[in-house]
């Protein structure tokens, strides 16, 4: 039984920088004329109410999305995230609701791009398939996500971006993620692969980087990239998330730039402490 819940955290800082890699992605991917596809492995309940009691509880979004919604001068990829997480609230002058990944992807995607979504929680799954009901092109399984890169890759089309955001609950989905990683680059060396991890205070993380790091530099065409954004000091108890990252595979040529002009934006504006760190780089061709 699954205990994690993301409307606990929706908005933080975590998914303020996996959603502006996501949503900077597909801008970028949905600009040549050929359909794509997108598979959100572990897609969550696709937009939560930032009033709800879950999201209440510690209020993850005050320390995220929170300190970046009233800035009027943040780089243009960062604009443009934050732009699109206004048009998802009923106001753009309050924030009430933050989109999950599969509502930003539904939010640029095009009529004909198809989306494969994968959830496996008995509550956030009927809120995702209510969340995508209109949409056309569009499949929400109650599937284990980790089996998408074998079973989907690749799409008719030969275009694909892959986001791969578990949430670490259990310990061997560090392990799962490389295993599917390896075997959606040997079935498709072109997929464009987003992987989300959390920073912790112990070793798997960190371990998972260096090994999606040889599975890239072996199996995939064009490379990859490495994002990490780090804002709370370590505890004495060794709990809790110093910060996240992001191991982007095939990545786009425009993310490097953008990440280096939001990057430090998002080190000043999140910081919980003097120590805040971020980490840019990779190996491309
Ligand atoms: N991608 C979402 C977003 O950015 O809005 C958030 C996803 S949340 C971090 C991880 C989700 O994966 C949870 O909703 C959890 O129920 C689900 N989950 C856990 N194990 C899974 C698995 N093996 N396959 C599919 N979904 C899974």
């Amino acid at each position: 039984m699954l205990a994690y819940r993301h409307a606990f955290h929706a908005g933080n800082h975590a998914d303020v920088l996996k959603h502006l890699v996501l949503t900077q992605v597909l801008r970028y991917m949905t600009q040549k004329d050929k359909p794509l596809t997108l598979i959100d492995t572990h897609a969550g309940a696709g937009g939560y109410g930032l009033d709800s009691n879950h999201a209440r509880k510690h209020a993850e979004y005050d320390d995220g999305i929170g300190r970046l919604w009233s800035r009027a001068d943040l780089p243009a990829g960062l604009a443009d995230y934050v732009n699109l997480v206004k048009a998802f609230n009923p106001d753009a002058s309050r924030l009430m609701r933050y989109p999950g990944s599969p509502t930003l992807a539904k939010m640029l995607l095009r009529a004909d791009d198809r989306m494969r979504l994968y959830e496996l929680h008995s509550t956030d799954f009927p809120l995702l398939q209510e969340t995508m009901a209109e949409r056309r092109e569009t499949a929400v399984m109650n599937r284990d996500g980790f089996g998408a890169l074998k079973a989907d890759l690749p799409p008719p089309s030969r275009r694909a971006v892959v986001l791969i955001d578990p949430s670490y609950e259990i310990k061997t989905d560090y392990a799962k993620v490389v295993t599917a990683v390896r075997e959606g680059l040997e079935r498709f060396e072109d997929a464009v692969i987003l992987v989300w991890y959390p920073q912790l205070q112990r070793l798997e993380p960190r371990e998972m980087v260096n090994r999606l790091k040889a599975a890239a530099n072996q199996g995939a065409r064009r490379g990859w990239l490495h994002a990490s954004l780090t804002v709370a000091a370590p505890t004495s108890d060794g709990f809790g998330m110093l910060g996240s990252g992001m191991f982007v595979i095939n990545p786009p040529f425009v993310l490097q730039q953008m990440l280096a002009e939001s990057l430090p934006v998002l080190k000043r504006e999140l910081a919980q402490h003097d120590g805040a760190s971020f980490v840019l780089e990779h190996n491309t061709r």
